[in-house]
């Protein structure tokens, strides 16, 4: 059995003519001989009537404390409604089609309600029904707990749904159908010339997504990379052949590297960002607050990012929509911590920037002379990250991408 797994996000499903260019896709597939797996996600965005954060604004409007079983129960619906309506739709056009819950589908999570873990995905009941030549669709962003809690996989959760069902069906690829025609060199609804990218490593795409690029989820490349099973970003929209990514070059074989003809693969950003500065002074016990300090960030569950540790303080960085919480925490510890909120968190991605001199250097004489104000910066061997005052994210985003004429 061929398999393939095609995963349609919300734009993809919206509208009865969009539902109709997703069966000509599953059409397609089918044709060339496939049996399909399709994972739907919740139809539209926020304020249409069946898309998830609708339904939370209407529960929020009532009381802000559901708890967290109840909405992971309620965050399910979408889901599970846009895939009653395609099973509808490729029913309707002669397929057979059967739709599975996250859990019906086999996708075993651990209990963290919101943002559940997949541990494992029994593939039994999917593969019983392809063989009786059906098309499967399975409510994307969803699983279930080994004591039968519906779970929620946290945002962008129907890519790493995909992906999951990808690894433990053997798939030939995993296709993820969204409104862009592959990755790209930056998000384009900021750079008008950004690129798509043909072919990339499952690490830059991980490092892309993990920046911001919310193209694909980061866990869901992580998923696909431990089987090298291929995953492919195409448009719903068009017959654009979209970015493959892989550790293999389709026309150069194993082990070959994809990536040596280039330094940078894109740039990416991510917004509400709040610095913040705890002044500790140079006390003789510094290493044993700054621990103190995570720890408690951690056990209220507050993920922090561009820790810089110096001598007389901790500089790090958190989501504007736990600040006030942090802040209170460090205000309890003794502290008083210096904020910066609105800040945009901008990177540079590329497995060619290790060993290139000069890449850091070039970044900040485009930013600097774009007057842009790096308020903080990091790298690793793959990324170099700023942090800038949000009225600047747009500017250093399209500064750089055209300082490292990564456009057409
Ligand atoms: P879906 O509903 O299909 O999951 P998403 O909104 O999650 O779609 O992802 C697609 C969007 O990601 C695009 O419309 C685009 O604006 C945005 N995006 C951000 N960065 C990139 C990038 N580097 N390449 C392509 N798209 C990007
Ligand atoms: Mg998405």
């Amino acid at each position: 059995m061929r398999i393939l797994v095609q995963k349609f996000g919300g734009t993809s499903v919206a509208t009865a003519e969009r539902r109709t260019q997703v069966a000509s896709k599953v059409s397609e597939a089918v044709q060339s001989g496939y049996s399909l797996v399709i994972v739907v996600s919740a139809i539209g965005r926020s304020g249409d009537p069946y898309a998830t954060d609708t339904f939370l604004s209407m529960v929020k409007e009532i009381c802000s404390d559901l708890p967290k079983r109840e909405l992971d129960l309620l965050m399910s619906c979408g889901e599970v409604i846009s895939g009653a309506i395609l099973v509808s739709t490729l029913n309707s056009l002669g397929f057979e089609a059967i739709l599975f819950t996250g859990g019906q589908a086999g996708i075993v999570t651990d209990k963290e309600f919101g943002e559940a873990r997949i541990i494992r995905v029994e593939p039994g009941a999917i593969l019983e029904q392809l063989a009786k030549g059906k098309v499967v669709i399975v409510a994307g962003f969803q699983g279930m707990t080994e004591d039968g809690q519906i779970t929620t996989l946290g945002r962008g959760g129907s890519d790493t749904t995909a992906s999951a069902l990808g690894v433990a069906l053997e798939a030939e690829a995993i296709d993820i159908y969204t409104d862009v025609e592959g990755i790209m060199t930056a998000d384009p609804r900021i750079v008008e010339d950004a690129r798509i990218l043909d072919i990339v490593t499952y690490n830059e795409i991980c490092q892309l997504a993990y920046q911001g690029a919310k193209v694909i989820h980061p866990r869901a490349v992580e998923i696909a990379m431990q089987r090298n099973v291929p995953l492919r970003i195409k448009s719903t929209f068009s017959d654009a052949p979209g970015t493959l990514v892989t550790n293999m070059h389709p026309d150069r074989g194993v082990g070959t590297d994809i990536t040596t003809d280039r330094i940078i693969t894109g740039v990416a950003h991510t917004p509400n960002v709040t610095q913040l500065r705890v002044v500790t002074g140079d006390i003789p016990d510094k290493l044993l607050t700054d621990k103190r300090i995570f720890k408690a960030m951690a056990l209220a569950d507050i993920s922090v990012d561009f820790i810089s540790v110096q001598p007389e303080a901790v500089l790090y960085t958190i989501r504007d929509e736990v600040a006030s919480k942090a802040v209170k925490i460090l205000q309890n510890m003794g502290f008083e911590p210096g904020i910066v909120s609105g800040c945009a968190k901008v990177s540079i991605v590329g497995a060619g920037i290790a060993g290139v001199p000069g890449v850091m250097a070039d970044m900040v004489e485009a930013l600097s002379d774009a007057a842009v104000t790096i308020l903080q910066s990091a790298d690793s061997h793959t990324t170099i990250w700023v942090l800038v005052h949000k009225e600047d994210m747009v500017t250093a985003v399209q500064i750089l991408h055209q300082k490292f004429q990564l456009g057409i």
